[in-house]
């Protein structure tokens, strides 16, 4: 970081160009492009792909929030899709059903750190000539059949939020490609569409990388392996303890699907007896943080509801949305930390609280 105020170089240095080299290599794809957060990322790529008014985009409801914007932004209609209840990504089976005239792109989501199936969203892909977006903004390092995430659709899109498994000292985003001419128009959006110096072509966005973040991110780079090896030690051993102590009725640990290489950015359960948000407050009594993600499903957002999305449209998304819960899956997490982890949820099962549909904390 001092290196960077020293040389004066704070947006798009040559920390940004190592960062960009370093990743396009982790990928296995010919370019990476920089740019200001993972959303942005998902913008751009849509942006490179000419995608706008009158174009459908295929993506899962059960994903944050700026996939669909991405979409919304430019004008075009996000059409969302069920999910495969194992695995939270979205359901290939459900895919071509959703696919008219106006289809243009699917945007697979690599949720909580495993893949999507990308073998048969591919195969759809390119039998109707649609364009691939990889949503990885949870998967960096995460790979299907020895391929990375990011290495199978036209754009990998990527974020350095700081929860994310790679996170930078604030915000920053990545969109990696194999495609030269689709690079190209990548780094033209993300500046403006200047090129050269104060000549537009593109009416793009700012969405540069800050030097700063870029020499975070180069030093954080070096532990990722370690640090993801980390996440994939405290969910096996929650699969692990969660089984020794008997998985209690109603709740279901993670699925990964054959030839997934996980990253674990989640350890996600499922607690399908109504019994979630009990748990959840318990946990927190008892000094164990967990989260939900996500709560409501995009389709089901307020900001969407012209698209005309009722409830009971897409069941497995909401059924996901009242039943899913995160518990803590840092790579720093101790041994003793994920044993009371299990402990704890056990104990919730078993004590009287677990009959107690609405669980509400003592006094304090
Ligand atoms: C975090 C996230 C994003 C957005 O990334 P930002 O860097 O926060 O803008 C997009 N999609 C998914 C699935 C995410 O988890």
């Amino acid at each position: 970081m001092l290196d960077v105020t020293r040389s004066g170089a704070f947006v798009l240095g040559p920390e940004c160009v190592k960062l960009e080299r370093q990743i396009a290599e982790l990928v296995g794809v010919r370019h990476a492009v920089g740019c200001a957060s993972g959303s942005d990322a998902l913008l751009l790529a849509l942006m490179a792909l000419d995608i706008g008014p009158g174009d459908e985009v295929l993506l899962p409801s059960f994903t944050f929030f700026a996939t669909a914007s991405a979409v919304w932004r430019l004008g075009a209609k996000p059409v969302f899709v069920d999910i495969d209840p194992r695995t939270y990504n979205i359901d290939p089976n459900r895919i071509e059903e959703a696919i008219t005239r106006d289809t243009r792109a699917i945007i697979p989501v690599h949720l909580f750190g495993q893949p999507a199936d990308m073998e048969a969203i591919q195969d759809i892909a390119t039998r109707r000539e649609l364009f691939v977006v990889e949503d990885a903004a949870q998967s960096i390092g995460a790979a299907l059949n020895g391929r990375a995430a990011c290495a199978w659709g036209h754009i990998g899109c990527l974020s350095f939020y700081p929860t994310k498994n790679l996170g930078g000292f604030g915000d920053g985003g990545m969109m990696l490609t194999d495609d030269d001419q689709l690079a190209e128009r990548l780094e033209l959006f993300r500046a403006h569409g200047m090129k050269p110096r104060y000549v537009h072509r593109e009416v793009g966005i700012n969405s540069r990388l800050d030097s700063l973040q870029a020499a975070v991110l180069n030093i954080k780079l070096q532990h990722l392996a370690g640090w993801t090896a980390a996440r994939q030690t405290n969910a096996a051993d929650y699969d692990q303890l969660f089984n020794q102590f008997g998985v209690p009725a109603g709740v279901e640990l993670p699925v990964t699907i054959d030839g997934a290489h996980c990253v674990w950015n989640q350890y996600t359960i499922r607690v399908s007896n109504g019994m979630r948000d009990a748990l959840r407050q318990y946990l927190r009594d008892n000094g164990v943080g967990s989260e939900i993600y996500y709560p409501i499903p995009l389709h089901r957002q307020s900001c969407f509801s012209s698209l005309g999305w009722g409830e009971g449209s897409l069941p497995e998304t909401e059924r996901a949305a009242r039943e899913v819960l995160s518990i803590p899956i840092f790579p720093q997490l101790t041994a003793a930390e994920r044993e009371t982890v299990v402990r704890r949820t056990l104990q919730f099962f078993k004590s009287d609280a677990s009959r107690l549909h609405d669980y509400r904390p003592a006094a304090a």
